[in-house]
């Protein structure tokens, strides 16, 4: 009798530990699919300025579409932070990765435009005052949705809570703006366009410091999906008027005006032999053969992007000349 009843509850807490043990493993393996985001690669600039460089591999599940580079300017009230990330998630990382360099709160958000990687994060900042360019804030209430769904479908992660959250401080197409924010001095550059009709780069005239987003990418293949190829060009002439020390660009490490200077080269080369090619008389998939892609073939994600790339030059060019 004792084993008889002894022996229901021995299978009971035996069963229970079974279930616990599938629950655990569950659980590990839940966490297994979801994996952390890769750090963030904090570089000091000068005594208020921190780059916080991301990966620069493309968006996929293992980096949960950490790609942006974000910049941290510390000021006297608060700090101001520019590109926030892919997601709400990608947000509160670099938001945690700011918290290590300072105590300041972030006041203020700038997006250098309005592509997801730079400005989907917005959502983890609800107090700060947000800052762009005004086509930038366009394109953002007009494709924030899209870029979500980009975002989702890249990383195989559902972002319920990452909205796409315009700004409410916005710059002009063609102006440049001294402003001061938190005791720094910014000049604010939104150029005709160039990576998109909504860029804006930010000049530290006190720091010699230039930010450029996606205008001055370095090591990557600049990504021309929503690119005008020959604006791009005349603004990387114009970004040679800055006396910058240090470019901080979109994705890539630090870059110099000398490497600067080789991408406006290298893409004014570019554009020249498409168009160059366009008036004799070629066809697009003659540009592969006939313009020299040998610097670009260095760069990462070359194979993934050049196709595009010829691709919206060629649509370009050929609107101009129709
Ligand atoms: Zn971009």
């Amino acid at each position: 009798m004792k084993t008889n009843t002894r022996r229901p509850r021995l299978e009971a807490s035996f069963a229970t530990k079974i279930l616990l043990l599938l629950g655990g493993m569950a659980l590990l393996a839940g966490a297994a699919l979801v994996s952390p985001l890769p750090a963030v690669k904090t570089v000091k600039v000068n005594e208020r300025i921190y780059a916080l460089l991301g990966p620069t591999e493309l968006p996929n599940a293992h980096n949960g579409g950490y790609m942006v580079n974000s910049t941290l300017i510390l000021g006297d009230k608060g700090a101001i932070l520019v590109d926030t990330g892919f997601s709400d998630e990608i947000g509160a990382h670099i938001r945690k990765a700011a918290e290590k360099l300072t105590k300041l709160p972030i006041t203020h958000v700038v997006n250098t435009h309005h592509h997801g990687d730079h400005s989907l994060g917005n959502t983890e900042f609800p107090g700060a005052e947000i800052i762009s360019s005004e086509n930038c804030r366009k394109l953002m209430i007009d494709t924030g949705a899209d870029w979500i769904a980009t975002a989702e479908s890249m990383t195989g992660r559902k972002l319920p809570n990452t909205k796409a959250i315009p700004a409410s401080r916005t710059y002009a197409s063609q102006t440049r703006t001294a402003a001061e924010i938190n005791g720094v001095k910014i000049e604010f550059w939104v150029p005709e366009a160039a990576h998109t009709r909504g860029d804006m780069l930010m000049w530290l005239p006190d720091d010699k410091v230039l930010i450029a987003g996606d205008v001055l990418v370095n090591t990557v293949t600049p990504a021309f999906r929503d690119a005008e190829v020959r604006h791009w060009v005349q603004t990387l002439a114009e970004v040679q008027r800055f006396p910058a020390r240090i470019i901080i660009p979109g994705h890539g490490p630090l870059m110099t005006m000398q490497q600067a200077q080789t991408m406006h080269k290298q893409m004014a080369a570019f554009h020249a032999g498409v168009e160059k090619l366009y008036k004799a008389g070629g066809a697009e998939a003659d540009v592969r053969k006939q313009v020299n892609l040998k610097d670009w073939q260095k760069l990462k994600h070359f194979d993934e992007q050049m196709g595009g790339n010829i691709n919206r030059t060629w649509l370009e060019v050929e609107a101009e000349n129709f």
